[in-house]
């Protein structure tokens, strides 16, 4: 379970690690600095946010795994600079299910061709696929969507489901989810 911190306050923060959890989403990477620089050891923390090329530095430098990488300019950037720092963050291919224009996420149709390059060109070891359905539609058919093209792939890592379908997304052979509110409750509006 990747439990997603962003915007919540540090007691919250807390009292999940008091709780014994130590695997952490952030969607941005100032606020997961933030957050997190000064955590305990042991902690994973998973960039689940987009992420722009100019940052792939610093996330590359803090994330453990990285869930959305869904373009050759950021694999480019995320290879380049696995080679300066002689360690990579894990990596998944987010796949747009729903096709959304506002969405980050290669198109399913693009996917097989992104991951081969992401291997070939770029020499990245993808490592599993992140999805978020669109709201208001039944995430069950995005969630099997998403399970083909890791198959048909080779790759074994499921990121998916939130609070409100995490449930269905583990019937879907989910190997991690991500929930956020269900664990800490709403989130304060950001900033
Ligand atoms: C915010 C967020 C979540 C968590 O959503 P909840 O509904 O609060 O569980 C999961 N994944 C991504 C990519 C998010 O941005």
């Amino acid at each position: 379970m990747v439990a997603v911190s962003k915007t919540q306050p540090p007691e919250r923060l807390a009292a999940l690690l008091a709780a014994g959890q130590r695997v952490f989403g952030e969607n941005r990477v100032q606020e997961a600095f933030a957050h997190w620089r000064d955590g305990p050891p042991g902690l994973e923390l998973r960039l689940i946010g987009p992420l722009q090329t100019n940052k792939a530095r610093d996330a590359c430098g803090f994330f453990a795994v990285i869930e959305t990488l869904d373009r050759p300019k950021l694999a480019e950037a995320i290879a380049r600079e696995g080679q300066r720092l002689g360690r990579a963050p894990r990596l998944y291919v987010e796949v747009n299910t729903g096709e959304e224009p506002q969405k980050a996420g290669v198109r399913p149709g693009e996917a097989d061709a992104f991951i081969a390059r992401c291997r070939g060109e770029f020499g990245l070891a993808v490592e599993g696929l992140m999805c978020i359905p669109p709201q208001g539609e039944p995430p069950g058919p995005h969630f099997a969507l998403t399970a083909k093209i890791a198959a048909r792939n080779g790759l074994a890592k499921l990121s998916m489901g939130m609070s409100a379908d995490f449930e269905t997304a583990i019937r879907f052979g989910a190997t991690s989810v991500r929930v956020g509110t269900a664990l800490f409750g709403e989130r304060p509006a950001p900033g």
